[in-house]
């Protein structure tokens, strides 16, 4: 797939210098971080010749609505195992309807057990299902991001500039673990600021050290440290889903300026919560990317909240 592109935003040039990568741009689905892991999932898939896929998220998510995609794409049936308790329509959930992917809804508590069950019944039928943790979780998933960092680097290194701060909106961690990796495979000198939309520490940062553990020992590389791992969970608001007035100002101010789409649950929380901490940390004069990591169906799932009365 191809390379996405980074370039500098005018509008935010205060007291750093911003660029932003636009994986919302990525040419499939709608873009996003989760059309770089499921592209690899779908590679491993084939090569474990499966012949139906498994995965769960919610009605609302991104990773449900790529895996559908591809699934309906090869023509392989998708399983998909989604909370009871999220299940309000958005863009997303009527594109995954669409595809024609198999919706079972369950509550939260027994997601685990209808995954093992549906598997099970599936292999009993003599498929050979293909099974993708929600958000695209595991190894192939930062592998995504590893190839990413990589990509950043090609970046700095044809613009001759370097990027003191990476952030980006930080959910399953994978994202970041793989970022982190590939700053610590090439040695690098730069901070990776996961911005939480949902966990709290210390769970979310020991989830991150896990990813990147799990990867690095998968790969030969020998590393335990935590102090490689920035995952900040003071802008979640009420946890995942939620939002404030400063974020749906921010999501206009830079849709009005910049002409990018970001969302309340993600990116427009990461890229506030990213502007509060620059200025909480009193961060001048740097070289700063955001990553755009995507979600724009949910762009317009937040428009109804912009309405004039
Ligand atoms: C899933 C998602 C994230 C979080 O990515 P993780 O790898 O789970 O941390 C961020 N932004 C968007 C738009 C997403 O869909």
């Amino acid at each position: 797939m191809n390379v996405t592109p980074i370039y500098h935003m005018n509008y935010l040039c205060r007291d750093n210098i911003y660029y932003i990568k636009r994986e919302d741009a990525l040419p499939y689905s709608f873009g996003g971080n989760k059309v770089r892991k499921a592209l690899l999932f779908f590679e491993d898939l084939k090569q474990n010749d499966s012949d139906c896929v498994v995965t769960y998220g919610s009605g609302s998510s991104n990773h449900c609505r790529i895996v559908a995609n591809m699934a309906a794409a090869m023509g392989i049936p998708c399983y998909i195992i989604s909370p009871s308790e999220a299940s309000k329509p958005t863009a997303n959930s009527k594109m995954i309807h669409m595809l024609g992917a198999t919706i079972i809804q369950c509550p939260v508590t027994e997601v685990g057990i209808v995954i093992s069950k549906k598997l099970d019944e599936l292999s009993a039928q003599k498929h050979r299902p293909y099974f993708i943790q929600g958000g695209g979780h595991g190894n192939i998933g930062t592998q995504a991001y590893v190839n990413v960092y990589q990509e950043i680097l090609d970046y700095e290194c044809s613009e001759n500039v370097h990027f003191d701060y990476i952030f980006h909106a930080s959910g399953t961690g994978t994202t970041q673990a793989g970022l982190v990796c590939g700053k610590i495979i090439n040695k690098d000198d730069r901070e990776i600021i996961g911005i939480s939309i949902a966990r709290k520490n210390p769970y979310g940062i020991q989830v991150v050290l896990d990813s990147v553990n799990d990867y690095l020992k998968s790969r030969g590389i020998d590393y335990e440290d935590t102090a490689d791992i920035t995952f900040i969970d003071d802008y979640i608001v009420n946890g995942y889903g939620t939002h404030n007035d400063e974020i749906l100002k921010t999501i206009r101010e830079i849709f009005v300026n910049e002409g990018i789409p970001l969302d309340a649950t993600y990116t427009g929380k990461a890229f506030w919560g990213m502007n509060k901490f620059i200025k909480s940390n009193r961060i001048t004069e740097k070289n700063i990317l955001f990553i755009h990591t995507g979600g724009i169906p949910l762009f317009f799932d937040d428009l109804e909240e912009f309405s004039i009365e």
